[in-house]
């Protein structure tokens, strides 16, 4: 069993579906998790215990709620990094 928040893989599947979209974000791991780190800071957590096979039922109940928001938070992100990628900023 571990925490686990449910948030953090909808947010990562919605970088994985939108960033394609944009041209001109950066696709390295880095970006990819920036840009993630971005959007769940301004969005709720949704921490549960879990065992392994528990997660995919979750995020489908999620997916319906929060989709709006994901995506609104997530484009947001994408917008920041392909301005500025934090990459670069070392
Ligand atoms: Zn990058």
């Amino acid at each position: 069993m571990k925490l686990h928040n449910h948030m953090e893989d909808l947010v990562l599947s919605y970088v994985d579906k939108l960033s394609p979209q944009f041209d001109s974000v950066c696709k390295c791991e880095k970006c990819r998790l920036d840009i993630a780190a971005l959007a769940l800071n301004n969005l709720p957590g949704m921490y549960s215990v879990t065992e392994i096979g528990e997660v995919y039922s979750k995020i489908k109940e999620m997916e319906a709620q929060y989709v709006a928001d994901v995506i609104k938070e997530v484009t947001r992100a994408i917008e920041i990094v392909s301005i500025k990628p934090i990459h670069e900023n070392k």
